[in-house]
Order: structure tokens, then C-alpha cells, then sequence
């Protein structure tokens, strides 16, 4: 399958992404782990998203599209991707589908995880995440084994740099003004797929559903 997640930080996109999987053996694409990935390594990448990211904003589209454009044409997208925290922005919704066209690949579907804003704001101040492998925790509902250690990995599971409470709040805000308006436009491309985001295992089943049809 080919789909693109989309939904406020803490609507579940990642925990969604790594269940569909699971199912075909489609890749999951996470600008975010990339990103973060990068500011870890110290690559000339890194340095130029580290203090957008530390600060909740956006790093620019054209760096993000030079990122996707090599991503999505390695040998591990044959099988289908699912593409989580990209597009984030009008701009890169056009690029992306100028790109799907210049590499003749075809989306199913926009899936949008709704969920209201006072269950992400207790998500994302509770969540933790594996620095190694990216796994998610959650303090209240899910946390690691052993407290501090991924139970996957043995990385350290960390709260995230941008997660704390200024930060959070700057993403909602920024989501809302330059992400959520992607709704519509897939909405317009025919390619919506609208969920109540309840739990992960309800929102992958509506997605089985919807790509059975
Ligand atoms: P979230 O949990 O907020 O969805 P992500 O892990 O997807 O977080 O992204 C973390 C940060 O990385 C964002 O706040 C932003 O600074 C940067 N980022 C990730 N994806 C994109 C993108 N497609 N466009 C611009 N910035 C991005
Ligand atoms: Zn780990």
C-alpha cells in the first residue's frame, strides 16, 4: 500500500505506520526519525534542521523534498510506503504529487487521524521515545520494561527535545496553520480517507477495510 498519514503530532501516525507494516511489508517513512536521525549523526543535514526542530517549527520545504525525492525511489519502496509527518505543507503536497508523477507511482489514499486536542496534549507530554530505534512509550499507558531503557533495543527511552510543554504547544499551533489544511487538499484529490483516530488497532481496521474496497 501506498498511503500518506496525516494528523496532529500525537494522533498516532507512527504507532499506525509501524501496525501497516506489519500487513505487507510496506516501509514506514518518518521525515521526523530522519531528521532526528541526522541531528544525532551530526550530518551538514542535521545542522540545518536541528534549531527549527528544537523549537516545534518546520525545517523548509526544499530540504524535505531534496529528502523524499532520494527516499522514495530506494529499493525498499517497491512494496508500498506509508508516509508519516510528510507532506506538512501545501508546497510540499504539490512537490510530492509532481514527484509520484515523475516516478509513476500512484498513492491509495490520505488517511486522517482525527483525534481531539485535549487527548494529544496529555499523549504527547507522556510519551517517550528510544533515541536508537525510535520506538514510542507512553509513562502512563505503555512505558518500557525496565524505566529509561527500550525493551526492543536497550537504547535509552527519553523524553523528546521538542516535547516539552512551550514546544508542544508550537507544533499544535503550527499544525494547525500549515498542516491541517492538507485535508482539504487531498479531500479535493479524491484521496481522503477521514478516521476518528480511537485506538490504533480500530483506525488500521477501517484502513483494511477502506483499501479492500
Ligand atoms: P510529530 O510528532 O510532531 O509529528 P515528527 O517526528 O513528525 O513530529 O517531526 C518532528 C519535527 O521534525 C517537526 O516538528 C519539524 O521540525 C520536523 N519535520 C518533520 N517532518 C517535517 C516535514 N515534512 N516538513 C517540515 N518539517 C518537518
Ligand atoms: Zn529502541
Amino acid at each position: 500500500m501506498r498511503l500518506i498519514l496525516l494528523g496532529a503530532p500525537g494522533a498516532g501516525k507512527g504507532t499506525v505506520a509501524k501496525l501497516l507494516t506489519a500487513m505487507d511489508g510496506s516501509v514506514q517513512i518518518s521525515t521526523g526519525d530522519i531528521l532526528r536521525a541526522a541531528v544525532k549523526a551530526g550530518t551538514e543535514l542535521g545542522k540545518k534542521a536541528e534549531a527549527a526542530m528544537k523549537a516545534g517549527e518546520l525545517v523548509s520545504d526544499d530540504l524535505i523534498m531534496g529528502i523524499m525525492k532520494e527516499r522514495l525511489q530506494e529499493a525498499d519502496c517497491k512494496n508500498g510506503y506509508l508516509l508519516d509527518g510528510f507532506p506538512r505543507t501545501i508546497p510540499q503536497a504539490e512537490a510530492l504529487k509532481g514527484l509520484l508523477l515523475e516516478i509513476g507511482d500512484e498513492l491509495d489514499a490520505a488517511v486522517n487521524l482525527n483525534v481531539p486536542r485535549d487527548v494529544i496534549l496529555d499523549r504527547l507530554t507522556t510519551r517517550r521515545t528510544c533515541v536508537d530505534c525510535g520506538a514510542i512509550y507512553n509513562v502512563k499507558s505503555n512505558p518500557p520494561k525496565e524505566e529509561g531503557k527500550c525493551d526492543k533495543c536497550g537504547g535509552a527511552v527519553v523524553q523528546r527535545d521538542d516535547e516539552t510543554e512551550e514546544a508542544i504547544s508550537k507544533r499544535l499551533d503550527v499544525f494547525t496553520e500549515q498542516t491541517a489544511p492538507l485535508v482539504g487538499f487531498y479531500e479535493k484529490e479524491g484521496l481522503l480517507l477521514d478516521i476518528n483516530a480511537t485506538s490504533s488497532d480500530a483506525v488500521v481496521e477501517s484502513i483494511r477495510a477502506h483499501l479492500a474496497k
